[in-house]
């Protein structure tokens, strides 16, 4: 673990073992964090805040430390797009894609931080009144196993450019490429203390993060039932929470669409990363009068989907993360037919020589608003398929979750998009496309699906604290008292 400047081995001495989910094999043995590790990098992380400087970096100088790391990430673009195809499975052109998009991120807030953020303000007073932002001071960053490196740039950077110090928390499951950006965030110059990356189960090391009195912040991008638990441990210091939940994202097609588009961004929505991805277009919901030929279309595209090992240059999808997950998706796809769904496609396991956990893309129809296939986070290939008449019931329809991630409407008619995205209760939309996610823009949810945003400037926001600044021009006794 990266700790102070320092790699460490977990203060109890024990390891834990990654592996390749499309061989089922150990491909890394790595330390075990304990709750004394994760207050000792809590402990660095508040002396470089609070003693060693950080916090009187220059806003330019954090800048060129920024600019320099994404530098560092693509020289080594390749083998971190190794890493990521090795620890999580996505195939090696998803993990390029992400890299990329890694080192853009830091470039992005590298920029920001030295924009103006503050404002003048004009107060009834003989009064200069300012705001100005401030780093909040150390944040805990808590992250999952779908966008491993991707991820650990979402929560690092801005938080790095608004001035703060980090405990980052990659998943269990996949550390590998935050381990190889602790080294680069090492080679560029970050002083001791200001970025640590803590590794270890969730209970452990994220709850003594999220229950600590010295974090100020904590960042979480995951599961909604953790979600919950880490609000209730933020609690004891009110510490301020932002959190990116799951979804269950409704992609409407209506029947004046161009087809082709809509079919193959049905497909991109939900087979993406295997469908775990929090955004996943995992409801789609499709006018009545083109539902049969749509799903006709769709499933035939579906069964072409080269599933495989992501090493392999043909795979278009790879395996899921774990055999644990492999088993929860599973099980979700038998709560569907229990409860009465089509299967049209898919359902099974692909058999991949290598081994691992490979699931077939899986089509659902003839599903009802109240079955758990289409109210719960599957977060897998797995489709649920809506039928709706008119635009009334696909916004009824679309909006009948707890969440609100996401969501895309199919359309010719511009003013029709229009009016349905001004009804979706979701914080990211699309029309006539589906996944597209910028550095600059707005990141989260409505609903369960979370509180906060990440990217843009509002992500870098939320890693900030307002203080008004009052400076009286008039300087003589108030007068108030008169004794
Ligand atoms: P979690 O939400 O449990 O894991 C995400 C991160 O939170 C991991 O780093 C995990 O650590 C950590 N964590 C787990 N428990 C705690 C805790 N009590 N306190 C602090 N941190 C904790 O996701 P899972 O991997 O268990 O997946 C479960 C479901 O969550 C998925 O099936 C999917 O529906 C959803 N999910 C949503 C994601 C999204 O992007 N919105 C991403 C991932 C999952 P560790 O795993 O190392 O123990």
């Amino acid at each position: 673990m990266y700790v102070d400047g320092e790699w460490v081995n977990g203060s109890a001495g024990e390891v834990r073992e990654v592996v390749n989910p499309a061989t089922g094999e150990v491909i890394a043995r790595v330390a075990e964090g304990t709750e004394d590790d994760a207050r000792a990098a809590i402990r660095a992380a508040r002396r470089a805040f609070d003693e060693d400087g950080w916090a009187e970096v220059t806003a330019l100088e954090r800048a060129q430390l920024l600019f320099r790391l994404a530098d560092a990430i693509e020289e080594h673009a390749d083998l971190l797009t190794r890493l990521e195809t090795l620890d999580n499975g996505k195939p090696l052109r998803e993990a390029q894609f992400d890299v990329a998009d890694a080192a853009n991120c830091f470039r992005y807030y590298a920029g920001l931080a030295t924009k103006p953020h503050g404002q003048a303000v004009n107060v009834p007073a003989p009064s200069q009144t300012f705001v100005v932002r401030e780093p909040v001071g150390v944040c805990g960053q808590i992250i999952p196993w779908n966008y491993p490196l991707l991820m650990a740039a979402w929560k690092l950077a801005p938080a790095l450019a608004a001035g703060n110090t980090c405990i980052l928390k990659p998943s269990e499951i996949t550390p590998l490429s935050a381990l190889m950006l602790s080294r680069l965030i090492h080679e560029v110059g970050f002083p001791r203390g200001v970025v640590n990356i803590v590794l270890g189960a969730g209970a452990v090391v994220g709850q003594t993060l999220a229950e600590s009195h010295d974090v100020d912040k904590i960042a979480f991008t995951g599961g909604t039932v953790t979600g919950r638990k880490i609000m209730q441990a933020a609690t004891g210091n009110l510490k301020k929470i932002s959190l990116e939940l799951g979804g269950k994202s409704p992609n409407i097609v209506f029947a004046d669409a161009d087809f082709e588009t809509a079919v193959d961004y049905a497909l991109f929505g939900i087979f993406a990363n295997a469908g775990q991805v929090c955004s996943a277009g995992s409801r789609l919901l499709l006018e009545a009068s083109i539902h049969d030929q749509f799903v006709e279309a769709l499933v035939d595209r579906a069964k072409k989907i080269r599933v495989g090992d992501g090493f392999h240059p043909d795979t278009e999808m790879g395996p899921l993360v774990s055999q644990q997950h492999l088993e929860k998706v599973e099980r979700y796809i038998q709560i569907g037919l229990e409860e009465g769904a089509t299967l049209r496609c898919g359902g099974e396991r692909v058999r991949v020589d290598s081994g691992g956990y490979f699931l077939a893309p899986t089509i659902f129809t003839n599903t009802r608003p109240d079955m758990r296939i289409v109210q719960e986070e599957i977060f897998g290939p797995v489709l649920a398929v809506q039928k709706f008449e008119d635009e009334r019931d696909a916004i009824r329809l679309a909006n009948d979750t707890v969440y609100g991630l996401a969501g895309a409407v199919f359309t010719s008619d511009i003013a029709k998009a229009h009016r349905v995205i001004q009804k979706l209760r979701a914080g990211i939309t699309w029309m006539n496309t589906y996944h597209p996610t910028y550095n600059e823009t707005p990141w989260g949810g409505y609903k369960q699906s979370g509180i906060g945003r990440e990217l843009g400037t509002f992500g870098f926001e939320e890693y900030t604290e307002v203080k008004q600044i009052n400076v009286n021009l008039a300087v003589k006794p108030s007068g108030w008292f008169r004794g």
